[in-house]
């Protein structure tokens, strides 16, 4: 199938893009195979008239936790029962069958590309098979399935499993290279979720020579390493053992600016999962004291940690965390918003960091990101110009992932988690 899209103001995913008009965009087999004056059509093209709309690339999303909503459920969750429910086919069913709806939501607003970092045994992997082969729709996917932790240490038993010693790390990361993942995701240090006193989330709970073999083995057998970091021991240590990006983030120190220079790992901002603790108001959250102290501290930490960065030129990309509490499959355009609010940058910066950037520092720029020729036709389409207003891209009229048109795309919504993030926009 040959398709021409005309008329739309085209923003192609550079660093200061700016709207191109009279231009069409023709995409062939999935591929975007050039772009012409409006007057060159070439033959044989199925015309697409976007009447003054704004084409600009499929958002790239770093950070998702496919198995889980975003919808807060109160108390705490039992991952024993979870885990040994899933030792049932019925039960593994459920839950791939409500992780590939999670991932079309992701899809259909607009998010055409999503990098997976901790999910359950190889659903990950399997899902992003099963879209591959077009059994299913939904974003492409960089898998990790479940993420290396230690005992007692992030997410262990939900997200991700514990390794006993460097070498049980390092025979993880093997086994995951057997179950064909695309990324390795380690945690370091301790996280908000599941942290139980003040200032937990900052301690650095892998030790390093862990960190050290679980890289080295992933680097040996082609991958790239993900971390899970929110103190300054942890960010200094994931960069000097070989950690190719940082999520979230801690605060810097100079050392650690110094081995982002020096490393070339990127950043991955993630500043959705801590509005919730941080900014919304604990009644309508539903998060404890301790939620709200290591909340605040890690959206202070990871803000300067993501000035610092972008200060001294060091890749910023952007994730929501998709799963936590309050961050949802079709919402990678507030994770935008929150870097224009908090850090200051301009829409068109925000947009490249979503797309061009984004896909770069997943390693997947030859393939998608930008509005080019040679590129999955990737694409989404929305009614006004995002370089004025970021929420524009909140409902888009088209998205197009690998050249599958979905018009008038409609992702489910949790209506309460809705007017909870909204109400927090007006603040
Ligand atoms: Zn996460």
């Amino acid at each position: 199938m040959k398709y021409a899209f005309v008329k739309a103001a085209i923003l192609d995913g550079s660093r200061d893009m700016e709207p191109v008009f009279g231009k069409a965009v023709i995409v062939e087999d999935g591929i975007i195979t050039e772009i012409v004056p409006e007057a060159e059509l070439p033959e044989g093209c199925e015309i697409i008239d976007l009447d003054g709309r704004y084409m600009l690339p499929g958002l790239i999303n770093m950070h998702v936790h496919i198995p889980s909503s975003g919808k807060p459920k109160k108390g705490k969750t039992d991952y024993n029962k979870i885990a040994k429910l899933l030792r049932f086919g019925a039960a593994r069913m459920v839950v791939k069958t409500m992780m590939a709806g999670l991932a079309k939501d992701q899809l259909l607003s607009g998010t055409t590309t999503i990098r997976a970092v901790g999910g359950v045994l190889n659903f990950d992997t399997e899902l992003r098979d099963r879209i591959l082969r077009g059994e299913k729709d939904g974003p492409r996917i960089l898998a990790s399935d479940y993420a290396v932790s230690v005992p007692g240490g992030h997410m262990t038993g939900s997200v991700a499993l514990p390794a006993n010693s460097e070498d049980e790390a390092a025979v993880m990361v093997y086994e995951l290279s057997k179950q064909k993942v695309d990324w390795i995701k380690l945690m370091i240090t301790g996280g908000v979720l599941d942290a139980e006193v003040p200032g937990e989330p900052g301690v650095l709970k892998m030790p390093e020579s862990y960190i050290k073999a679980a890289c080295s083995q992933a680097h040996e057998l082609g991958y790239k390493v993900a971390a899970h970091v929110e103190g300054t021991e942890g960010l200094e240590l994931a960069l000097a053992n070989g950690v190719d990006t940082i999520e979230h983030g801690g605060k810097p120190s100079e050392k650690s600016r110094e081995l982002f220079r020096s490393s070339g790992a990127a950043l991955i901002a993630t500043i959705s999962p801590a509005i919730p603790f941080a900014v919304m108001d604990p009644a309508v959250s539903g998060a404890d004291e301790i939620g709200q102290i290591n909340g605040k501290a890690l959206m202070d930490n990871m803000i300067e940690c993501i000035k610092a960065c972008r200060e001294d030129g060091i890749r910023v990309g952007l994730g929501t965390d998709t799963g936590c509490p309050f961050v949802t499959h079709y919402d990678m355009w507030r994770e935008l918003w929150y870097f224009n609010k908090y850090i200051g940058a301009e829409p068109a910066e925000c947009i490249w960091r979503a797309t061009r950037l984004n896909a770069e520092i997943a390693g997947i720029d030859d393939v998608t990101g930008s509005i080019e020729p040679g590129k999955c036709a990737d694409l989404m389409i929305v009614s006004g110009n995002p370089l004025e207003d970021l929420t524009t891209l909140r409902e888009p009229c088209m998205v197009v992932a690998r050249g599958k048109i979905f018009r008038d795309p409609k992702p489910r919504r949790i209506k309460a988690v809705d007017q909870a993030l909204d109400a927090v926009m007006q603040q």
